[in-house]
Parts: C-alpha cells; sequence; structure tokens
C-alpha cells in the first residue's frame, strides 16, 4: 500500500529548472516536493552544459595563448586528455548529486526518489522498480519540470549499433581515435570541436548548414575555425545508413561515399521529455504544451505548470531558470490570492515575458557566437520595421586580444522606436560582451542614449560605438 503525503506544490524534475522553481515557492512561505528520477541537479549539471564546456575551456585557452605572441613562444605541447577529463570530471562532481541534495534539503524543499506520474487533478504517484510507492496530493499545483529527451533521426541502421548522445559524449572519459558527428547544431558543433582539439579526427555531418539558425557571417567564422582544427564538415548532407564492420562505425553517404568512425555522436536535437506523465488521462498532448507567460498550462485547469526544457519554448537552462522563477512566483501569489489566473502582466515578477524578445544564447565554440533578441527574420514575422547594421570587429581592445583578430557584429534596429532588438556578436572573448546587448534590448534602451553608454577603452566592447557610428550617430 503506497504511503501518501500532502504539500502545496509538488514539482516533477529536480534539474535547473525544477530546483528554481521549488526554490521560489518556499522562499515565499510555501511548501514544495520535488521528485527526481535520476541525478539532482538534472541535464545540465552533469550530461549537457557543465561537462560540454568543461571539454570545450581547455582547447579555447590554449588556442588563446597560441594567438598572441610573447605567449604562443611558452606554448610547447598540446592538450592533455586525461587532465582535461579529470577537470571535467570535479564540474560534475564525479555524478554524485550529494552537494545539490544538500542545497535542496537546506532550501527547506522536500525531495523524494522515483518517476512521478500525474494521477489525476493535484495528484501524483511517485514509483520505483516495485510499483507506486508514494501518493502525492498538491493543495496548489503541479509543475512539470522533467526536461528534454533526444530525438533520434530514422536513419537504416542506428538502432542496431552502439552509438553516443550528447550525454555521453560529455561523460566520456576516452577520446576516439576518429569520431563522427551527425547534426550541425550547437551541440553537435560544440562537442565536434572538443574532441578535434582533444586529438579526435572528426567528420560532422549536417542535413542543412552549420549552425544554420545563426547569421551566416558568424557561423562562417566558427566553420573556418573548426576546419583549422582538422574537422571535416559535410553539409547539406544526409547519412544514408550506419552500420558497424570490423569494430568501426561505417556511414553511408548519398552517391557511394562512406565515414568511418570509432565513435558515432548522433545530435539531432531534443524535444521535451512528457511521456509517461499521464498527459493523455488529463486531455493534453504529450508530444507538447501550450503554456502562458507564467507557466500555466492551457487546458488542464488553473493547477498544472510546465517551465523549462518540458514547456519547450527555449530550451536552454538559463530562460528555464527564469521561466522556473516567473511560475514560482505566480504559483505563491495565486495561492496567496495576490493575483488571479489571467495572463499575467508582461514584464512582472510573474511573466517570462523575455522569452518572447530577449533570448540570450552562446555557442561556446572558439570563436563564440553570442545572440540575443530578433533576428531579422523574427521581426520581420512580427511586423517590426528594422535596420540591420554588421560590421568586422575590429577595434583596438580585440586586436590585443588576438594577433589576427577575427570577429563580426550585427545589431537589429526598431526603426520605428529607435531602439535596438537584437545583437550577435562572433569572435573570440565575445560571451561576456552578452549582457550588456540583453540589458540594451530587455530595457529598450533608445540609441540616442545608448550613444553615452561609453565603451571602455581598449576592450572588444568598442565595437558598440562602431556599431552606432555605421547606423549613423
Ligand atoms: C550537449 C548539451 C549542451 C548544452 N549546453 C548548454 C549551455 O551551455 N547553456 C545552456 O543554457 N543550455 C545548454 N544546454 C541545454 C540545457 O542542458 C537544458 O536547457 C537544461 O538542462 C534544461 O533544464 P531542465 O531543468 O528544464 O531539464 P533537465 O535538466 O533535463 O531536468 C529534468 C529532470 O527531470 C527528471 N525527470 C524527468 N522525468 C521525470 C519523472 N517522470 N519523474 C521524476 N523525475 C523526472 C530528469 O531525471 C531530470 O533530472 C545544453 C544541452 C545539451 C544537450
Amino acid at each position: 500500500m503506497a504511503e501518501s503525503l500532502e504539500t502545496d506544490v509538488v514539482v516533477i524534475g529536480a534539474g535547473a529548472a525544477g530546483e528554481n522553481a521549488a526554490g521560489r515557492i518556499v522562499q515565499a512561505g510555501l511548501e514544495a516536493i520535488l521528485v527526481e528520477t535520476a541525478l539532482v541537479g538534472g541535464e545540465c549539471s552533469y550530461w549537457a552544459c557543465m561537462p560540454s564546456k568543461a571539454l570545450l575551456r581547455p582547447g579555447t585557452v590554449l588556442a588563446e595563448a597560441k594567438a598572441v605572441g610573447g605567449a604562443r613562444e611558452a606554448v610547447t605541447g598540446a592538450l592533455d586528455a586525461s587532465a582535461v577529463f579529470r577537470r571535467r570530471n570535479s564540474f560534475t562532481s564525479d555524478w554524485d548529486d550529494a552537494g545539490q541534495v544538500k542545497w535542496v534539503k537546506e532550501t527547506g524543499i522536500g525531495l523524494v526518489r522515483g518517476r512521478a506520474r500525474v494521477s489525476g487533478e493535484r495528484a501524483v504517484d511517485v514509483s520505483d522498480d516495485a510499483g507506486v510507492h508514494l501518493s502525492i496530493s498538491a493543495r496548489q499545483a503541479v509543475v512539470l519540470a522533467t526536461g528534454s529527451e533526444p530525438v533520434i533521426p530514422p536513419l537504416e541502421g542506428l538502432a542496431d549499433i552502439a552509438f553516443w548522445g550528447t550525454a555521453e559524449a560529455a561523460s566520456a572519459q576516452e577520446v576516439p581515435p576518429r569520431l563522427l558527428v551527425l547534426g550541425g547544431g550547437v551541440a553537435g558543433t560544440e562537442l565536434a570541436q572538443a574532441y578535434a582539439r582533444l586529438g579526435s579526427a572528426v567528420s560532422l555531418v549536417a542535413r542543412h548548414g552549420l549552425l544554420d539558425l545563426y547569421p551566416r557571417a558568424a557561423a562562417d567564422l566558427v566553420a573556418k575555425s573548426l576546419e583549422a582544427d582538422g574537422v571535416r564538415i559535410l553539409t547539406d548532407t544526409s547519412a544514408e545508413r550506419v552500420f558497424e564492420e570490423s569494430g568501426a562505425v561505417v556511414m553511408e553517404l548519398p552517391g557511394g561515399g562512406s565515414l568511418y568512425g570509432d565513435k558515432l555522436l548522433v545530435a539531432t536535437g531534443r524535444r521535451p521529455a512528457l511521456r509517461g506523465l499521464g498527459l493523455e488521462d488529463l486531455g493534453l498532448d504529450p508530444k507538447g504544451l501550450e503554456t502562458d507567460d507564467s507557466g500555466l498550462v492551457s487546458g488542464a485547469g488553473n493547477w498544472l505548470y510546465a517551465v523549462g526544457d518540458a514547456a519547450g519554448k527555449v530550451l536552454l537552462t538559463h530562460q528555464g531558470k527564469y521561466e522556473a522563477r516567473a511560475a514560482g512566483a505566480a504559483i505563491a501569489a495565486r495561492a496567496k490570492g495576490e493575483i488571479g489566473f489571467g495572463a499575467p502582466p508582461p514584464w512582472s515578477p510573474y511573466a517570462a515575458t523575455a522569452d518572447h524578445a530577449a533570448v540570450p544564447q552562446v555557442v561556446f565554440t572558439d570563436p563564440e557566437i553570442a545572440m540575443v533578441g530578433l533576428s531579422p527574420e523574427q521581426a520581420q514575422e512580427r511586423g517590426i520595421r528594422v535596420s540591420e547594421t554588421s560590421l568586422p570587429i575590429s577595434v583596438a581592445g580585440s586586436s590585443l586580444f588576438a594577433d589576427g583578430y577575427e570577429g563580426w557584429a550585427q545589431m537589429m534596429v526598431d526603426e520605428d522606436r529607435s531602439i535596438p532588438v537584437g545583437f550577435t556578436f562572433a569572435g573570440p572573448g565575445v560571451a561576456e560582451l552578452l549582457h550588456a546587448a540583453t540589458i540594451a534590448v530587455t530595457g529598450q534602451v533608445p540609441l540616442d542614449r545608448l550613444w553615452h553608454a561609453v565603451p571602455a577603452y581598449p576592450t572588444i566592447s568598442e565595437v558598440w560605438l562602431r556599431l552606432l557610428e555605421k547606423y549613423g550617430l
């Protein structure tokens, strides 16, 4: 007979989004229970952001040293792959979640291990291999923070071979001599460069272009750098079949060619992980949920929320945490009768408004791409009359940063309101330029005031001045 419990809010999934939702709820004086089936901390901490960035960073540092005369002469060796893996292992705490469990407990959040399923209105069952061991009823809300799962392409032969997903690539302890990467999105591109710099002979196959959701000029800089690292990039190419032969993975290409690898990494996207949660019984489609800006799920009454990758709006940790803070605040305010269940006011603490207008994102390759706000296509779709200003990054700060620095910057301006609505920077070290751009877009800073935000000399940020000058100020 399963035990039963009552609490204010049940949060399913203790990744970054679930932890933040539960944290906000408890901070507001309500009770919350987190249910987690794997590691507390979720994908980002153990299998995605942190380990993949830890694999990339040593290669970037080495390349930066080699790009500066005087330091270059001091670089006499290559990356030490086992030391890189050791440092990466420390960032994942050797896949031990004790530190995050301590935070959960110290924050006053209840933690239950097991697989959760929504069993009815405000009701959650938690099971293990032996079946349901706990039924929890929520006085206020249930939050789905179950993350996402890889999309596996219908590629002939793939089901019959052992291949890496991004989690296996981010957590591997050995460098495969030859690595085949299927997918030219952010994860495939980042991991291709990480392994190329660790010593793999990497071939990357992309159905369309490399990083084709980013401006061409920015993506081309990354492609050039990957090629310099020895990555063979095949764009506009679909694998036709994969199979194993004498311990190698063989990928057949259209037109008769084949690629050979010791490992195959499949990085072809992710979708919200909503299966097995009992959503069909609530009349909801587990392929995807519709949520308002507070995370409230449409069509389920006023008690079910979704945040982070599970909500499927923006599959990035920082944005999932932001959605979780909004949902947590909204749940608490609604429980106290401070706000109603209608759409929360934009830019209030209860609304993840920036999801629509100011999502910052970084591709952590070398060079980096840092982007926020609207692309020309998105602006056009929304009927916003925009102008585009772009130029190579060539300022005193960039020339000091690296000999032969190559970078590119773009600014999108809403011409009717005279405010910036989007920025992209590509080049070494540009990720740290991004938050200034995010503030300018979120704050809707008028261009004639932005003119007075003087970039310090000599920094790469001087590109802001160049963009405004080229725009015509
Ligand atoms: C290779 C890679 C690199 C990335 N790098 C970055 C990056 O640099 N920066 C960035 O912002 N984003 C990055 N991302 C995206 C980022 O990892 C995700 O956006 C983020 O992890 C989503 O957090 P979440 O809390 O929504 O989900 P998750 O972190 O996936 O957490 C969901 C949790 O729910 C648990 N769960 C699922 N179902 C149940 C259930 N039924 N019962 C109980 N528990 C359940 C899971 O075990 C999991 O722990 C990367 C992704 C990949 C794949």
